[in-house]
């Protein structure tokens, strides 16, 4: 039977010396790495002694992939530290996403500083093209939205126009709040008032 790495360190050494051996699996037996003494046959005794885990497990590597070949990119140095530091362990299955959309058809790659500008314009930054794609369709369907209903309201205008010839709609813009607090002055609704204003206007040549 192999010898197994526990991760915990003996609680003898570390009581007696302070140093911190590894405690080992030998054979099913549990035993100090460093002092052949130090045994440990009951996993409930060890326990009590509460061990401290001092050493890490190592990490079993990610298996590559049934059919999977290693790909070599030369990169500058400072790029593959920028993505060692960045990614980590996830770099390779990153990395091999992106080359599997370059291989699937075109693809955008968009930079950092236009990825910000493009934030600016949207409800929040994408988080990747399916987001992306979602937030601008819902931008297409508020705009085509808006589109409907002021070519609605121009349709109106003309057919409330065309049924009433001499009858004109007018846009007082920015001159409402005024116009309103003159006809009220006046104590005439705002639509009589404008009547009279711009048959008075035309009658006298104001223009
Ligand atoms: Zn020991």
């Amino acid at each position: 039977m192999a010898v197994v790495r526990s991760g915990y360190s003996c609680p003898l050494c570390k009581r007696q010396t302070g140093d911190t051996n590894e405690v080992v699996a030998d054979s099913g037996h549990l035993r100090c790495s460093k002092v052949d003494a130090h045994q440990f046959p009951d996993m409930s005794d060890f326990m009590d002694m509460r061990p401290t885990l001092d050493f890490k497990q190592e990490q079993p590597r990610p298996q590559a992939q049934p059919g999977h070949v290693p790909l070599t990119v030369r990169v500058p140095l400072s790029v593959k530290n920028a993505i060692d530091s960045k990614y980590g362990d996830k770099a390779d299955g990153i990395v091999a996403g992106i080359l599997l959309m370059m291989a699937e058809g075109e693809c955008l790659v968009v930079r950092d500083t236009d990825l910000a500008r493009i934030a600016t314009v949207l409800p929040e930054k994408p988080k990747d093209s399916s987001h992306l794609f979602g937030m601008m369709m819902a931008l297409k369907f508020e705009l085509d939205e808006a589109k409907q209903s002021a070519e609605l309201a121009a349709k109106e205008v003309k057919a409330y126009e065309g049924m009433s010839p001499g009858m004109v709609m007018v846009n007082l813009g920015d001159q409402y709040a005024a116009a309103q607090h003159r006809a009220s002055a006046d104590e005439l609704p705002l639509k009589v008032a404008c009547e009279k204003w711009l048959k008075n206007g035309l009658e006298n040549s104001w223009f």
